[in-house]
């Protein structure tokens, strides 16, 4: 039957229009209505949402089924218009289209090589650790010092494809974000109402053949947060220990965007580094180890790609194509070389 193919398995729950579900929407607001109407109508919706999901919480698509029909990605923008807004994370790079831009230079880190132990929490929707705020970062064209405040992780299911981030189509098997907010913020909160008040330096991981020893005191302390609301202490790190040497992370991409969880407020300077950081098979799918609140496995914790709408994307100066001319010079000395009579 072709129509059966179209039938999604909930359709009776939440897509028939004869359902009476008390969870429905109002329609959305008319040309017509007035400012004051449509404020009304936005914080009715806003409230039903939350009365509809019993702590107006979201989720990732991993956590959606007919039995638990959460807040699913495409429904984020119901709660938080800003989530269906123009400049939205993550994006798929497409690195020949990006331009070069000489004022991409490397970054000046502070403090990163200093050691910290605070605790690493399972918050249902990650993993987060919050950084000691005299970490900062400044140059790459950013108008100020930014300082670190904490940073998480992303992940697909069992070692699979799970970046936020793609690069030209291509899902790594995990992030890192290490979040900043301009220095003089207060708190994050005040950060996000300027439109460049944080600065999200991110990382992509790809499988390597042997364990990441500087990644040992994550890893290990996974096992003790499996259920959301866990933490527990992290011995002692630094966030150098955690990303490329400063020496290979002076290839990035770089764009204006929005955190990628529910605000989806639209105040980030995204910096993408080009080096992937290396882990073992083993030491990814100790992730997806972790839960859910309600029990289920905690894997694909990422938000699908969102609309470039028109934005550019920048790479500094040391980026892709340098790496493809050197690739090209050593392809065409090996070539002269082989050809050489012995
Ligand atoms: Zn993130």
């Amino acid at each position: 039957m072709l129509i059966d193919k179209y039938e999604t398995p909930c359709k009776n729950a939440i897509t028939s229009e004869k359902n009476e579900s008390p969870c429905r929407f109002p329609a959305p607001a008319s040309p017509r209505r007035s400012n004051m109407q449509q404020l009304i109508v936005s914080a009715l919706l806003a409230s039903l949402w939350t009365l509809c999901t019993g702590s107006g919480d979201w989720c990732y698509q991993t956590q959606f089924s007919c039995a638990h029909q959460c807040n699913a990605p495409e429904k984020w923008n119901q709660a938080n218009s800003n989530c269906g807004g123009k400049s939205q994370s993550p994006i798929n790079i497409v690195t020949r289209k990006t331009l070069k831009d000489e004022r991409l230079t490397p970054f000046k880190f502070d403090n990163y090589q200093q050691t910290f132990s605070n605790p690493i929490k399972n918050n249902g929707h990650s993993v987060q650790v919050a950084v000691p705020q005299t970490r900062t970062i400044s140059g790459g064209q950013l108008p100020t010092t930014y300082k670190a405040v904490q940073f998480h992780l992303h992940w697909g299911t069992n070692g699979g494809p799970g970046s936020e981030h793609t690069i030209d189509g291509e899902q790594y098997p995990m992030e890192l974000h290490i979040v900043h907010m301009k220095q003089h913020y207060a708190d994050l909160t005040t950060a996000l109402a300027d439109p460049e008040g944080v600065a999200v330096l991110g990382f992509f991981y790809e499988r390597s053949n042997s364990a990441n020893k500087k990644y040992e005191p994550i890893i290990n302390a996974l096992k003790s947060i499996k259920n959301t609301n866990g933490n527990t202490s992290l011995s002692s790190i630094s966030l150098s220990q955690l990303i490329p040497a400063e020496q290979n992370l002076t290839s990035y991409y770089r764009y204006k965007g929005s955190l990628t969880t529910p605000g989806c407020t639209e105040a980030v300077i995204w910096t993408l580094f080009e080096n992937p950081i290396p882990l073992s098979m083993e030491q990814l799918l100790a992730f997806s180890e972790l839960k859910f609140q309600d029990g289920k496995s905690m894997v694909g914790t990422f938000r699908p790609v969102q609309p470039l709408n028109g934005r550019k994307v920048y790479r500094s100066g040391g980026a892709v194509m340098l790496a493809s001319s050197t690739l090209l010079m050593l392809a065409i000395t090996t070539a002269l070389g082989f050809s050489q009579p012995n």
